[in-house]
């Protein structure tokens, strides 16, 4: 089992032109706008580092039309 404590997502701090970025599509039904959500995480008193029961959220984003969840990669796919 993988817990780990909350951890906030990386933000990019360069500067980027977006014309030039891949506009992320679902998967299921081609939209383009997003919902955004939190997945929450209990981590339980037994296994938390400090002792006491952590509430973690992560954020994900939703399809606007299906809600299929839109992947981010990596960790946090695996933690949904
Ligand atoms: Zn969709």
């Amino acid at each position: 089992m993988n817990m780990k404590p909350r951890k906030p997502l990386p933000k990019a701090k360069v500067q980027v032109d977006l014309t030039d970025a891949e506009t992320m599509t679902c998967g299921k039904c081609d939209n383009k706008i997003f919902i955004q959500g939190y997945v929450i995480k209990k981590i339980s008193a037994i296994i938390s580092p400090t002792g006491k029961e952590v509430i973690a959220p992560i954020q994900v984003f939703n399809c606007g039309n299906c809600g299929e969840l839109l992947p981010l990669g990596g960790e946090i796919d695996e933690l949904i």
